[in-house]
């Protein structure tokens, strides 16, 4: 293995074996506290944000050039999420394993791996002659695996001042870039029937699991794989008993959906649900999470101008759609986006999640290059 190749791993290793599932805020702020001391040793300012509702702390992190030139309104923003979806010691004792081109880790693919080459991409310019003609701002947040709640609105303020967002969510599918994501909803349906004595008073009750069985062929029955558009019932409860005419049920709904005009249209027709059988009701709670990312022009030419470099680099960027949803999804129709930055690997959210270290410079390199380009 290379001398670089190397120093990035010694790094990326502190961060990995740093576990910090979503839910565990104390973790993931050890976690901040590491990429803190990091961004700050490279003379960055940074701000932490504290946690709310039960989440870890997130991390402002802007680059000291820019701030005094009228571009300062106009920087690069990076988004990055250190929180991963692997509760401790999902992997024992394996929480950085090389094995060939291959290293394995909680989070090593989505996305530490992505976090870490920005950081390694902006500590290389900060050691270099060269200089960006745009201020950074890195936004480093603690809840993206559970939808944002608690960064989202802060995303959407560091996105009034950007003029490019670049997204270190992996690579998909050998190293491709995401151009476009399908928007995600999520949803919570309820039915509530009449409970009875499934022995003694049968026909008195009406079965709330009934109706959900019901509603549910309804639910997914809207899936058009033609149209991008897909429901999943992914979790149902309900019932109290064996011998009871069950009087409640609840189930979860995950939407995803290629437009917003379709999303307007699946949500619509979801808060329409109308009971099937007598003395039955159905409830519905939520909304899209994530709306759709299509690719705009202006996200059209950020993504040939990063192909360009990549061609230096010396690897052919492709373009792909993807049906997972991410940060770069709430302002890619204002802002022109690329997600997908990261590194190339195989396997987010298992636990065979892997990054390949050859991707490890090229990645680092298309990165370093596009922040020093964009003008
Ligand atoms: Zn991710």
């Amino acid at each position: 293995m290379d001398k670089i190749d190397q120093n990035i791993l010694d790094g990326l290793r502190s961060w990995v074996e740093c576990e910090s599932p979503t839910s565990d805020a104390e973790a993931v702020n050890r976690m901040m506290t590491l990429a803190e001391t990091d961004w700050s040793g490279i003379g960055f300012d940074v701000v932490r944000i504290p946690g709310r509702d039960g989440f870890g702390d997130h991390l402002s992190i802007k680059s000291n050039w820019g701030k005094e030139s009228s571009l300062s309104n106009t920087g690069i923003l990076i988004l990055t999420h250190l929180d991963t979806v692997h509760p401790h010691g999902s992997f024992g004792d394996n929480k950085f394993v090389i094995d060939g081109d291959r290293v394995t880790g909680p989070g090593i693919l989505d996305m530490k791996g992505g976090a870490y080459i920005a950081y390694q991409a902006l500590k290389s310019i900060v050691n270099s002659t060269d200089k960006p003609l745009l201020p950074i701002h890195i936004l480093c947040t603690s809840d993206e695996e559970v939808g944002s709640p608690t960064s989202r609105s802060l995303i959407e303020d560091a996105g009034k001042s950007a003029k490019y967002i670049l997204v270190t969510e992996p690579a998909r599918d050998g190293g491709k870039i995401v151009i476009s994501r399908r928007g995600v909803g999520r949803y919570k349906i309820i039915t509530r029937g009449v409970a009875a004595h499934a022995g003694v008073n049968h026909k008195d009750g009406s079965s709330a699991i009934r109706e959900m069985a019901g509603q549910i062929l309804r639910i997914e029955d809207m899936t058009d794989y033609e149209q991008g558009v897909t429901l999943n019932v992914g979790k149902i409860s309900g019932g109290t008993a064996d011998n009871t005419i069950s009087d409640y049920c609840e189930a979860t709904v995950d939407l995803r959906v290629e437009s917003t005009q379709l999303a307007n249209e699946i949500d619509g027709k979801l808060r329409d649900l109308k009971p099937i059988q007598e003395n039955t009701q159905v409830l519905i709670e939520g909304n899209m999470n994530r709306p759709p990312f299509s690719q705009t022009k202006e996200s059209r030419d950020l993504f040939d101008m990063a192909s360009a470099i990549a061609a230096e680099v010396g690897f052919d960027l492709v373009g792909m759609h993807t049906g997972g949803g991410s940060d770069g999804s709430f302002l890619a129709e204002k802002i022109p986006t690329l997600d997908g930055l990261g590194v190339d690997g195989v396997g987010p959210h298992t636990l065979t999640e892997y990054l390949k270290i050859s991707s490890l410079q090229p990645r680092m390199n298309l990165l370093r290059k596009l922040i020093l380009n964009l003008t």
